[in-house]
């Protein structure tokens, strides 16, 4: 007996052109730079127009270009200036980039638990974390999808401690009516090919505090005081500026941004709504003073009704063309070796070394939230371009695989 093949779609993929808004007015931008002959953001004008026209998007002081998302969560902890030891509370779930850079300026990463229903972090997974130690605070607002920042920023002002808001995948969510990036201490976003903005590589920086602008303004340009009387090289610092190349991509980008984010939301609407009552599955809540501007579209499937839950409902979806991932990462970020065998710099195991060592068990029994908050998460791909098709596609795949 043969089985038949039920029709698949192709969905637009984020990875090429078909999911991307890549087009004319990014090619005019890039040759009218590569016209003037200067590539060097120090020198030219695209990236200086993209940091004032992002600043005015988002609604911050200041905004930074810096090369990638990692980079500009580096700018912000160095701008923070932690010592050697000094412990950065952050998400458990959240990408690598967000926190080889706490590492690198010798500070310890300390892992807050995940809200199973989110995978965000909230004021009360953070508290339990708070010590003298604790320098700042970086909360991932994952999927695009806000942390609750009202309670979290109430609990880092009764403690004095800045908050860095990693925004790579939440450009122009909000929270309490303001935009993230501008609700912290600073705000970073990454430029990454699938991030809702992109130049293939790239990272902006955000903040109100003169002070700190400065700082990561000097660690993207090797600390070096461009246009100060007697110029030099203050402190430790990299060179992770972006190029005008880029910076002509992003300001196209920029232009389209909240059409983006308006197609990423109104069609995860009408998904929502095709979903309604499926038993089995939910999708991710949003916070009742939040918007999400939806990176992935992620659902909880419950595997008391769903067989084999997120992996099996992943498995029945791919059968249709629909690549989605179950559980997102395969394991919270401090499962990787770096943390698990301390592989950092030569075998010193600098800076675990200075960490306090209730703050390194890194396992299951300390994380069951995280652990049991990836297990039954789904994260279906999701770009500007889908159309009522795609999401029609998407929901009668789901609802058949489901026999509902
Ligand atoms: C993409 C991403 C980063 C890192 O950005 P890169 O540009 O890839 O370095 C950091 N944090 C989160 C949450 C991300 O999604």
């Amino acid at each position: 007996m043969t089985t038949m093949n039920p029709p698949t779609m192709v969905l637009p993929s984020d990875q090429d052109a078909t999911g991307r808004t890549l087009g004319d007015r990014e090619i005019e931008l890039v040759t009218e730079a590569l016209r003037t002959g200067t590539l060097t953001s120090t020198k030219g004008s695209f990236v200086a127009r993209l940091e004032s026209a992002f600043a005015r998007q988002i609604g911050s002081k200041y905004a930074y270009a810096c090369s990638s998302g990692s980079a500009a969560i580096h700018a912000a902890i160095s701008a923070i200036d932690p010592e050697p030891g000094d412990e950065i509370i952050t998400s458990s779930i959240t990408d690598m980039g967000a926190l080889t850079p706490i590492l690198y300026q010798g500070a310890i990463p300390v892992f807050a638990e995940s809200d199973p229903r989110t995978l965000n972090v909230t004021a009360e997974t953070i508290k339990p974390w708070i010590s003298e130690k604790t320098k700042a605070i970086v909360v991932t607002h994952l999927f695009g999808n806000p942390c609750e920042m009202k309670a979290i920023m109430d609990l880092a002002s009764l403690h004095g401690i800045p908050v860095i808001e990693d925004c790579a995948q939440a450009f122009l969510a909000t929270s309490g009516g303001r935009n993230v990036g501008t609700i912290g201490t600073i705000g970073c976003f990454s430029m990454q090919q699938g991030k809702h903005m992109t130049c293939g590589e790239g990272g902006l920086v955000t903040t109100d505090d003169p002070v700190l602008a400065r700082r990561m303004f000097l660690f993207v340009n090797k600390c070096y005081g461009y246009g100060d009387t007697n110029a030099d090289h203050y402190y430790l610092a990299l060179n992770s500026r972006l190029t005008e190349i880029q910076g002509a991509v992003a300001l196209g980008q920029l232009e389209k941004l909240e059409e983006c984010v308006h197609a990423r939301t109104t069609h995860a609407a009408k998904l929502t709504a095709a979903l309604k009552g499926i038993p089995g599955i939910e999708p991710f809540p949003v916070a009742e003073d939040a918007t999400c501007v939806y990176w992935k579209y992620c659902l909880l499937v419950d595997a008391n009704v769903v067989p084999d839950g997120a992996i099996g409902l992943a498995r029945l979806l791919k059968a249709r063309g629909i690549s989605s991932a179950p559980r997102y990462i395969q394991k919270p970020a401090f499962m990787c070796e770096i943390f698990q065998k301390r592989r950092t710099f030569g075998k010193s195991e600098f800076p675990f070394t200075l960490a306090r060592p209730e703050v390194l068990q890194y396992n299951r029994t300390q994380y069951p939230m995280t652990f049991a908050g990836l297990e039954h998460t789904l994260v279906l791909p999701w770009n500007e371009r889908y159309t009522d098709e795609h999401i029609d596609y998407i929901a009668s795949a789901i609802k058949e695989v489901l026999g509902h």
